[in-house]
């Protein structure tokens, strides 16, 4: 019979690999904790006209992303294309408002019916956050800050490129200044900026087609015309990021996809990225709370790509060789391996955190050594026909491959004497040298 595949652009994960990601969740949820952020998690579908109104129809996303389906009600739902508009319909349906400023993260898949090619999938996993509440620009450095701070965490100096896009009272003349500058080159755009020229001439500047290219180089740039307390705004962003020695640098073609950006707009952009080089992107949205039907509420966020952040820890090398960790349970036939069941029951029992493993086949001593090698176990327990005769263990430290004999009574004080003898043991970085 003929196999079958995994849909294009989407990927399955599994050891080593998986270890990896399990390492990076582990550090965005310390990260954001440690700001204050509390986890919120949504549904993997909504109502279709959720992403229609709060990302924006003349968007990629809504134009053609969207994994949109009739269910058997005939209810459309859409896959998540991206988390903020879910994340504020969720704010908005148990009226979390209510309680003051929200500071809310979250970690799981978006779907996009995208080209596949390296950093562009159509399942892919977003970490992102977004703060409620603060109009001031306090909130936008600080969200900026705990996207630097998880960069910066696995050693990653990225500079973050910063905008801003305006608002409601300078936007449209930007608008206006943007279609003076296009329209009479309409026949030269690409069919795509064609179209958004009358309806959306800010989108052209996020257009990717090469054709496009040297008009957006020579449009006015929306800082030319902010209004002043826009271009107030803009400057103690610029202050504050300096203040906490965030490096930074101003990009007046950073524009974002989403419709619902206000004022600040920034991405982080990595070298090691090739085309797909943004690894996290973000902004104000102080209108979206309202147009999703809530009280006006000024709100921040981003959204970092995770496949794109392991792209470049990989490229960079980084978390690359794993320490030796852990205790491999070696039994040397079928009375050793019924005698190690329970003390391996017992080992796992007393230390919480340990990595205990045990391979139930028939293999040889060195075959077993080899495996638990492989798994990068630390340290070995054997059992073989002597040892259950004479109630001993031996217990040997892979790096070293020193190994000596501990007695054996009940199963839990042998696993106290094993871990015991475990905790002992050098440093593997130093048993090694
Ligand atoms: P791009 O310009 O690369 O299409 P975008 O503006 O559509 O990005 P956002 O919606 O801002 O991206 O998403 C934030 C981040 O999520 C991106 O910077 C990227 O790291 C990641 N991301 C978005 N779409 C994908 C995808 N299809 N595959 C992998 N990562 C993605
Ligand atoms: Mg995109």
């Amino acid at each position: 019979m003929d196999k079958i595949a995994a849909p294009r652009g989407t990927a399955d994960l599994f050891p080593p690999e998986s270890a990896r990601w399990q390492a990076l969740e582990e550090s965005v949820h310390r990260i954001a904790r440690r700001f204050g952020y509390g986890e919120i998690r949504t549904p993997t579908f909504e109502s279709t006209e959720l992403f229609v109104r709060g990302v924006g129809e003349t968007t990629d996303i809504v134009e053609k992303e969207m994994y949109t389906f009739a269910d058997k009600g005939q209810r459309s739902l859409t896959l998540r294309p991206e988390w903020t508009a879910p994340v504020v319909r969720a704010v908005l349906e148990h009226n979390l408002l209510a309680q003051g400023p929200q500071r809310l993260y979250y970690i799981g898949p978006i779907f996009r019916y995208e080209r596949p090619q390296a950093g562009r999938y159509r399942e892919a996993h977003q970490f992102g956050i977004e703060c409620f509440g603060f109009a001031g620009p306090e909130a936008d450095v600080e969200t900026i800050a705990l996207a630097h701070e998880v960069l910066r965490a696995h050693g990653l100096g990225v500079t973050v490129a910063i905008n801003s896009i305006g608002d409601a009272t300078c936007r449209p003349r930007y608008r206006e200044a943007l279609f003076a500058h296009f329209a009479p080159h309409r026949d030269a755009l690409s069919p795509d900026s064609q179209r958004r020229l009358d309806r959306n001439p800010l989108r052209i500047l996020d257009s990717k087609a090469p054709e496009d290219r040297a008009l957006v180089a020579s449009a006015p740039t929306m800082l030319d015309v902010l209004c002043e307390p826009c271009a107030a705004h803009f400057a103690r962003v610029r202050e504050m990021l300096g203040a906490i020695g965030v490096a930074y640098r101003v990009d007046p073609s950073i524009v974002r996809g989403l419709d619902y950006y206000t004022r600040t707009v920034f991405e982080f952009i990595s070298d090691d990225l090739g085309a797909q080089s943004t690894v996290c992107a973000g902004g104000r949205y102080d209108g979206l709370v309202a147009e999703l039907g809530g009280p006006p509420t000024p709100g921040v966020g981003f959204a970092m790509g995770l496949e794109r952040f392991l792209m470049i820890l990989a490229k960079r090398g980084v978390g690359a060789s794993a320490e030796r960790r852990g205790i491999a349970v070696v039994a040397l036939g079928e009375d050793a391996r019924r005698r190690v069941v329970p003390l391996v029951a017992a080992l796992r029992r007393a230390h919480g955190d340990l990595p205990v493993t045990i391979d139930y086949g028939d293999g040889k001593i060195a075959a077993q050594f080899k495996k638990a090698d492989r798994a990068n176990a630390r340290a070995a327990v054997i059992v073989g026909d002597d040892e259950v005769r004479g109630g001993s263990v031996v217990v040997r430290d892979l790096a070293t491959r020193v190994q000596e004999s501990l007695a054996a009574t009940s199963d839990d004080a042998t696993a106290d004497a094993v871990l015991h003898w475990y905790a002992a043991l050098p440093a593997a970085a130093d048993a090694a040298a």
